[in-house]
């Protein structure tokens, strides 16, 4: 799966539609102190699932959206659309019907986040295991934040251990092996149920 367009609208200073084409060959993006060149880095974490505001450098999520400016006014929604491509049919099943995946993640003020992969509605687990199994995610190693190097020198050892994990592709195996807890917990109370029903009929 390659990422080829990244779009923004309303995101952070990124208030007008804008692409960012991701060509073959794309190294860096520079300019200008406060420009937005980490808006862009964080939008698409954000876009990938990201649900920790700190990680947006923001104190609530709906700190993404556009929040005016001396001539413009604050707008109600921001929206985020990373364009994969998937000719290679590289995405997982529930995923992979077409040639070109769009994941959109949007947040409106006062409801939340909603995702669509192309027209679907999706949940954010499935965005968030879509880019955990490829590797990548908000989490990923390969998008660095200002300041993450020294934080990694001085993490503890687990810390660090989560970066391999995510390197290897196997992060997204604690969500499922978490869920398929809850699970049997759930299933081990209906269990003790039944048990009290048939001593109750015996
Ligand atoms: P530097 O090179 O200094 O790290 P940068 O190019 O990475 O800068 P960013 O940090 O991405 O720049 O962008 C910062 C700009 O984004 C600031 O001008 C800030 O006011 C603007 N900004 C951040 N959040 C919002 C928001 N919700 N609404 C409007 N503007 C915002």
């Amino acid at each position: 799966m390659r990422f080829t367009r990244l779009r923004l609208n309303g995101f952070k200073s990124f208030v007008d539609p804008t692409d960012l084409l991701i060509h073959e060959g794309l190294t860096g993006v520079v300019g200008p102190n406060g420009c937005g060149k980490s808006n862009l880095l964080e939008a698409l974490r954000w876009v990938m699932g990201e649900n920790r505001p700190s990680a947006m450098r923001g104190g609530g999520m709906e700190d993404v959206i556009f929040a005016g400016a001396a001539t413009r006014p604050a707008r109600n929604f921001a929206e985020v659309s990373l364009t994969i491509d998937n000719s290679e049919r590289l995405a997982p099943a529930g995923f992979n019907d077409l040639d070109q995946l769009d994941i959109t993640r949007r947040i409106t003020r006062d409801a939340g986040s909603a995702y669509k992969a192309n027209t679907k509605d999706v949940r954010a687990r499935d965005v968030q295991m879509l880019f955990a199994d490829a590797s990548t995610g908000s989490h990923s190693p390969a998008l660095v934040r200002q300041g993450q190097i020294s934080e990694l020198i001085n993490a503890k050892p687990k810390n660090r251990r989560r970066i391999l994990e995510e390197a290897a592709g196997i992060s997204g195996l604690y969500q499922r092996r978490h869920e398929a807890e809850l699970k049997l917990a759930a299933t081990e109370q209906n269990l003790l149920r039944v048990e009290d029903v048939v001593e109750n009929l015996a």
